[in-house]
């Protein structure tokens, strides 16, 4: 950050009295800029054995594949997120389903919420930020194109799942690229 969103003047980053991190704060106005990690909400969605996957057309990752997920906007709850980005990223429409991976990521400040969910109808299409959609049996899973260590994550946890024929919550810590 270079300059302050309330009154335009240049901020500068050091730890106000009180706090025990640096903050952009600005001399002028006196507005401090905190800067917290951001939520990531997207879902699995099943169709009998298989899941839909997308295949990116935006960076980072173009061209590698993801479940549809993305960050989470004002005003809206972590399920109305994961099925607007189901919606935004594969034309699916969804029933969502229970939380199934919460993921921190430290390194990006991130956290990912990750929804089971069923696809209501095979009506799903690429959207915008996509190239394409496809439903993949576990066999077929294209484990070396995946776009994100959470989506890998979670794949692995479901299918595991499902071998073990019992779906619960996880969370975890991905601290690596
Ligand atoms: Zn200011």
């Amino acid at each position: 950050m270079n300059f302050c969103s309330e009154c335009g003047s240049a901020v500068m980053l050091c730890v106000p009295t009180g706090d025990h991190l640096p903050r952009y704060v600005c001399p002028e106005c006196g507005t401090i800029h905190y800067q917290n990690p951001k939520m990531v909400v997207g879902c699995i969605p099943e169709w009998e054995d298989k899941v839909l996957l997308c295949r990116r057309a935006i960076e980072p990752r173009y061209g590698l594949w993801t479940l549809p997920a993305g960050f989470m906007e004002n005003g809206e709850t972590t399920l109305e997120g994961a099925a607007r980005e189901t919606w935004e990223e594969a034309r699916a429409r969804i029933e969502i389903g229970g939380l199934y991976t919460l993921y921190n990521v430290p390194h990006a400040n991130q956290v990912h919420f990750l929804f089971r969910a069923r696809l209501l109808d095979l009506d799903f299409q690429p959207g915008i930020e996509s190239l394409e959609t496809r439903l993949f049996a576990e066999a077929d899973i294209p484990w070396d194109k995946i776009a994100f260590r959470t989506v890998r994550a979670t794949l692995e946890q479901y299918f595991s799942d499902r071998r073990a024929g019992s779906f619960d919550f996880h969370f975890g810590d991905i601290r690596t690229r």
